[in-house]
């Protein structure tokens, strides 16, 4: 049923109960009303009925005392008795109720009233006309008193009808009341009780889904899973909540859309982050990894090379100690030139035998040293495990690099990528220096002797002149150049004279001072030069080479060659020279005086002022290299 026909049958229900409420209310009004009126008719008429009593007895009295004594003011009062009387009898019979019954009662007693008058007036007459004597007036009296009381009783007895009557209004008015009293308490009681069904049941289908939609729309507003609303079908809310379901079943199902993409995307937003972490660190990686390739290949030295790695590998990998090895110039052997992180199973040095991975030529990874084969390069006690990635670039070994872990709770995350990168980096930077390092040291060095070039002693001896420029420094120098050497080549052909010139050259290597340069000035010249240096010690120093180099002894070919000899000019900064051009100037001028002297001979320049002027012996072009045999050995560390 709809809401609409319920509630008009409410309604209609209620209004019903009203009405008929009402209207026996009002029709026990009405009732009570004409009982009232009823009452009150019959009242008056009884009213009435006194005043012409009353009224008949005054005129009786009159009547009375007229026969008593008939004089003029008697019949007078008499007159004005019988006036009152006609008035009465003339009020009663115009008395009219609504009741025609009283209406004719009143008429009755007027009647009544007035044939007694007319008695009365019949006896006056016949008293003004002849006076009659006291017994006929007291016979009159009497018979008149036997009429008074006829007319009393008819009268009194029309008005006990009355009186009855009377009473039994107010017997129907007095239930009436109480009856009226029960019906409004009765009618009241159930109108309470009608309204108080109408609002249970406005309540149980009418608000009960009312407040059941409110609820789930509050529950939509509120942003909660909304429920199905348990709504009978057949009425408006039905329809409403039929509705309201189908929208929260599109809402459950909007909903779980939503929560599947949600899901889909906070998953995909935490792989975003993630891969954007995945990103960030290799971007990060890659940025270090560039700034390694930028910067390793302007190392000019090992030394920065080292401090290099030290610095970014422990960036790339942190937490993650290591080394880096690099092979001699003998190939025999790896040297730590690099460490970060404070490994704890690596050596300073060890032979590419002990490495597997060296051995292998490839990287050896050991992430647990007690079930692997460990390298005899690395404590296997102190680690837990390690990597050695050879350095291979341009198909040559070149150096090892070595991580190792020894934390269990520092992740081991080692970019395979990375690795591969930084080591290929390393090792290419590695190749490049050595390269680097070896023309820089053909570009200074006699390839023959391995001797500082008159390149380099130029270059030497103006940080010298500063030097001299700015202290008091003394340098020495030795022109040695080697006696006869023509000759000797002839004799033994020139192979025979290079082993010598190398052979001098490492006699007088041995000689000297590490701080002092021996330079190959000429084809068989050679310059020592020594800061400061006093005139003796160079002069002692000349002395032990020229004798060494005396006793030399080479056998070359199977053959003993013969001995040779030099001849050496010594010189000194301040004693000789004031600047390294003049000294150079003096050493030779000495030399020449040496060999004019008869050869293997030592002499000492001309000391200043004294000494002549002599050539810029560093303008003269460099002697040709006449050997390319025997590349001077070229190092990275260093002699
Ligand atoms: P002196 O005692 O006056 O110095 O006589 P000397 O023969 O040594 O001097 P000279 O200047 O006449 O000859 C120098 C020789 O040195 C000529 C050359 O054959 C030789 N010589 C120069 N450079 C080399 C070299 O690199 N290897 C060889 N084997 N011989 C060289
Ligand atoms: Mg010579
Ligand atoms: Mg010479």
């Amino acid at each position: 049923m709809s809401i609409r026909r319920r509630i008009w049958l409410f309604e209609g229900a209620v209004l019903t109960v009203l009405a008929l409420f009402f209207g026996a209310l009002f029709w026990a009004f009405l009732s009570y009303q004409q009982l009232i009126d009823e009452n009150r008719d019959a009242i008056g008429l009884m009213i009435e009925s006194q005043q012409v009593m009353l009224a008949l007895k005054d005129t009786e009295t009159a009547r009375t005392v007229f026969f008593e004594k008939p004089d003029s003011r008697s019949l007078s009062a008499y007159d004005d008795a019988r006036g009152n009387l006609l008035d009465t009898i003339a009020h009663i019979e115009a008395y009219a109720p609504g009741d025609r019954d009283n209406s004719e009662e009143g008429k009755t007693i007027g009647m009544i009233a007035a044939g007694r008058l007319a008695r009365m007036d019949k006896d006056v007459e016949f008293t003004k006309a002849h006076r009659p004597s006291r017994q006929m007036a007291e016979i009159a009296t009497k018979m008149h008193a036997i009429d008074r009381l006829q007319t009393e009783t008819a009268i009194g007895a029309l008005v006990a009808n009355h009186q009855i009557h009377t009473d039994q209004i107010w017997t129907l008015l007095d239930r009436a009341g109480h009856w009226v009293l029960n019906f409004i308490v009765l009618g009241g009681a159930f109108i309470i009780l009608t309204s108080l069904i109408a609002i249970v049941v406005s309540m149980r289908y009418v608000m009960r889904p009312i407040l059941a939609l409110a609820t789930g729309l509050d529950t939509i507003s509120q942003n909660e899973s909304p429920k199905e609303i348990a709504v009978p079908e057949g009425d408006e809310l039905g329809l409403v909540a039929g509705a309201f379901n189908r929208l929260t079943g599109h809402l459950r199902d909007a909903e779980a859309r939503r929560e599947a993409t949600e899901e889909k995307l906070t998953r995909a937003n935490k792989e975003l982050v993630a891969r954007n972490a995945e990103v960030i660190a290799r971007t990060r990686s890659i940025d270090l990894l560039g700034r390694v390739a930028y910067r390793l290949p302007g190392c000019s030295n090992i030394k920065e090379f080292s401090s290099l790695v030290e610095s970014f590998v422990p960036q790339l990998f942190p937490n993650i100690p290591g080394a880096l090895y690099v092979f001699s110039d003998s190939r025999t052997v790896l040297t730590e030139v690099a460490q970060w992180g404070e490994p704890k199973g690596d050596t300073a040095e060890f032979s590419p035998e002990n490495c597997w991975g060296l051995r292998r030529g490839q990287a050896h990874e050991i992430d647990n040293v007690a079930a692997d084969v460990v390298c005899d390069h690395v404590r296997r006690d102190a680690v837990l495990g390690y990597r050695c990635l050879p350095l291979v670039a341009q198909s040559e070994t070149v150096g090892l690099l070595y991580l190792e872990r020894t934390n269990e709770s520092v992740p081991w995350a080692i970019e395979a990528q990375d690795l591969r990168v930084l080591s290929e980096t390393i090792a290419l930077a590695l190749v490049n220096l050595r390269l680097r390092e070896s023309l820089r040291e053909q570009s200074i060095r006699d390839p023959l002797t391995g001797l500082f070039n008159r390149r380099f002693l130029q270059e030497a001896l103006e940080l010298l002149q500063a030097r001299v420029d700015r202290t008091d420094l003394s340098i020495g120098a030795i022109m040695i150049d080697i006696d006869h050497f023509k000759d000797f080549n002839d004799e033994y052909g020139h192979d025979a004279g290079d082993v010598v010139l190398k052979n001098l050259s490492d006699l007088m290597r041995r000689h000297v001072r590490a701080s002092d340069i021996i330079c190959r000035f000429g084809g068989e010249e050679f310059l020592v030069v020594m800061p400061g240096a006093t005139l003796a010690r160079a002069a002692e120093c000349a002395e032990d080479l020229r004798k060494s180099a005396a006793e030399m002894q080479i056998i070359h070919n199977g053959i003993t060659l013969k001995q040779i000899t030099i001849s050496l000019g010594v010189a000194l900064i301040p004693d000789h020279a004031s600047d390294v051009k003049d000294l150079l100037d003096a050493a030779d001028q000495a030399l020449y005086v040496a060999k004019n002297g008869g050869r293997n001979r030592i002499e000492t320049g001309v000391p200043v002022p004294n000494r002549p002027h002599a050539t810029n012996l560093l303008e003269m072009p460099a002697p040709e290299a006449e050997t390319t045999d025997g590349a001077a050995s070229t190092s990275l560390f260093g002699r």
